[in-house]
């Protein structure tokens, strides 16, 4: 336990932690960020753990919310001297969890008077360091050694620790991903015998380590949890992906191999890494063999209903689930002969402009992803398509009914009336513009919607 970690903390943790020493109390930050900090990694928020009760931290200061009081959690408010920015530090009393029921986490606590207590109730040997500047680091399971030979090891038995909570085995794997660490054999082999307790937590909880996981320096770390067994129970049909073999001149992999590298090639955003995992969900499902090989005809249709069902099953926003059905749908475009610019610009006038960065990213990384066969040349036709979106935007094209030079409204004042007619001959103006964009020009189209009324 001796050792000389300084952790530089920000100035008002300090002076919450020794407020609560002044009254009597312990404090320390603890779990996450004496990690990070320890680490060299800038924690993203600084958590506090003290003998305090909830009422008696609620006393000593002014601006406090009550976050979790259950738990004994409060959220006390501090002024950043900096900034002037008002900054949240959540302050949670020493506890013991109560009894888990189902692998899930406790409804009830009891507070408790010792430190070590609360450092036995958390998961992995590195989230379970506490420290303050007077004692420096707390480290009762040899936290700092697992954080040097990068090893993740629950504190104490871990079949009890899973059996406790089943959350903490998906959670191994996200922090393995995240600090590209490699679980322990014990921690491993509980992980292998009781992964099927995942079947008890909630989505919301699995959505949460499942998206750290993916959005990781180490994606593909999806590799161990299929192989623990971790994936059959919270994502099964990506275990249907790693058992699909692709017999065809444009792949290499499996399906989930080639999946688990898009993956690692596109940037960690939540949209992209979802829409690379999900990518090529239906190719299980749509397979068919003939002597050219396997073919995966409709994926992407297909995959656009599997996605939106798994991102539904793991409560995702609407947002997301949006925005990654279209990147299903479209992400096979481009494919073979390079389009013209103006083929081009009716795809992305369907597709929609603002899709279009993703798609590129997508695109090459599942070129990046397949066999060698005609990779420079689908490398090419990607940077050709990069340049016809430019030229396009630069040009201000119109793409879509509201970038088109007349409005249903001008329509109605040459005479139309509102309706199914006036919606059709919308269309067909936009239509006309997509094919030669110099016909954006209200005169003109109202030229062309005479003329066409008149035939
Ligand atoms: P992150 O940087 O992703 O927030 P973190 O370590 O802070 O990582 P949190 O989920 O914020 O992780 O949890 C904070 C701390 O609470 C952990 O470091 C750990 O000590 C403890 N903890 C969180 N979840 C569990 C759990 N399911 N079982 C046991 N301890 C847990
Ligand atoms: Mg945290």
């Amino acid at each position: 336990m001796e050792n000389k970690i300084v952790i530089c903390m920000p100035k008002a943790a300090r002076v919450i932690i020794e407020k609560l020493n002044k009254n009597g109390h312990e404090a320390y930050i603890v779990g996450g960020c004496v990690r990070d900090a320890i680490l060299g990694k800038e924690p993203d928020d600084w958590d506090i753990t003290t003998s305090a009760k909830p009422e008696e931290v609620k006393a000593l200061f002014r601006r406090t919310v009550d976050t979790g009081i259950q738990h004994g959690t409060v959220t006390v408010v501090m002024k950043n001297e900096e900034t002037g920015d008002l900054e949240g530090y959540e302050v949670t009393t020493y506890r013991v969890d109560g009894k888990y029921e189902d692998h899930r986490r406790p409804t009830e606590v009891t507070f408790t008077a010792s430190l070590i207590e609360d450092m036995k109730r958390r998961d992995f040997t590195i989230n379970a360091m506490a420290y303050n500047d007077t004692e420096g680091v707390i480290d009762h399971f040899d936290g700092i050694g697992d954080l040097e030979r990068k090893v993740i090891r629950c504190v104490g038995v871990p079949t009890e620790r899973f059996d406790e909570d089943a959350l903490r085995i998906l959670r191994a794997v996200r922090f393995s991903a995240q600090l590209d660490f490699v679980i322990d054999e014990e921690t491993k082999s509980a992980i292998r015998n009781q992964a099927q307790f995942l079947k008890d937590i909630s989505a919301e909880r699995i959505q949460v380590e499942l998206d750290k996981l993916l959005r990781s320096n180490h994606p593909e770390k999806m590799r161990d949890a299929y192989q623990m067994g971790i994936t059959k129970i919270v994502l099964p049909e990506f275990d249907a992906m790693m058992e699909t073999e692709q017999n065809h001149v444009h792949h290499m992999y499996s399906v989930g191999e080639h999946t688990i590298r898009v993956m690692q090639e596109v940037p960690a955003t939540r949209q992209l890494r979802w829409a690379a995992l999900l990518h090529d969900i239906a190719k299980p499902r749509t397979k068919t063999s003939d002597e050219k090989g396997d073919h995966f005809y409709g994926h992407n249709q297909m995959g656009v209903e599997m996605a939106e069902k798994i991102l539904r099953r793991l409560k995702f926003d609407n947002d997301t689930i949006a925005k990654v059905k279209r990147l299903v749908l479209w992400h096979d475009y481009g494919m073979g002969e390079c389009p013209s610019l103006r083929s081009f610009r009716k795809s992305l006038s369907k597709m929609g402009a603002d899709l279009f960065p993703e798609y590129a990213h997508i695109k090459r990384a599942d070129t990046l992803a397949q066999s060698m066969y005609l990779r420079e040349e689908k490398l090419a036709n990607l940077e050709i398509l990069k340049g016809y979106y430019a030229q396009i935007l630069e040009a201000q094209q119109c793409l879509s009914l509201k970038d088109l030079a007349v409005t249903g409204k001008d329509l109605m004042e040459h005479g139309m009336q509102p309706g199914k007619e006036l919606g059709e001959m919308l269309s067909y103006l936009l239509e006309q513009v997509l094919e030669n964009p110099e016909l954006n020009e209200k005169d003109t189209l109202l030229e062309m919607v005479k003329e066409r009324l008149n035939s």
